[in-house]
């Protein structure tokens, strides 16, 4: 099954769309308390993995709701990625 069928079929419930976009609020906030445990000096890897899939998959989710392109979400990523290395000084190529 693809994301976009995965997607699909659980928007399709009712009340599926607010239900996966709180999902991916989530993920995001379990993610952040790893990250946040990693910080501390007390992170567990395979935490840390499991919450990255998860978001991962909820931003895979998220593409979806909002109707992202491939190449929209290429040109939003390569044009933010420019920005970051603009702004620390470094050259882009
Ligand atoms: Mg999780």
């Amino acid at each position: 099954m693809t994301v976009q069928d995965y997607t699909k079929a659980l928007c399709d419930l009712p009340g599926g769309r607010e239900v996966q976009i709180r999902h991916a609020i989530q993920e995001m906030a379990e993610l952040t308390v790893e990250l946040t445990k990693e910080l501390d000096g007390e992170g567990e890897m395979r935490q840390i993995r499991e919450e990255v899939a998860d978001v991962h998959l909820m931003l895979a989710q998220l593409i979806e709701i909002f109707g992202f392109s491939r190449t929209e979400l290429f040109w939003m990523q390569e044009d933010k990625m420019r920005r970051t290395f603009e702004r620390k000084g470094m050259t882009w190529e």
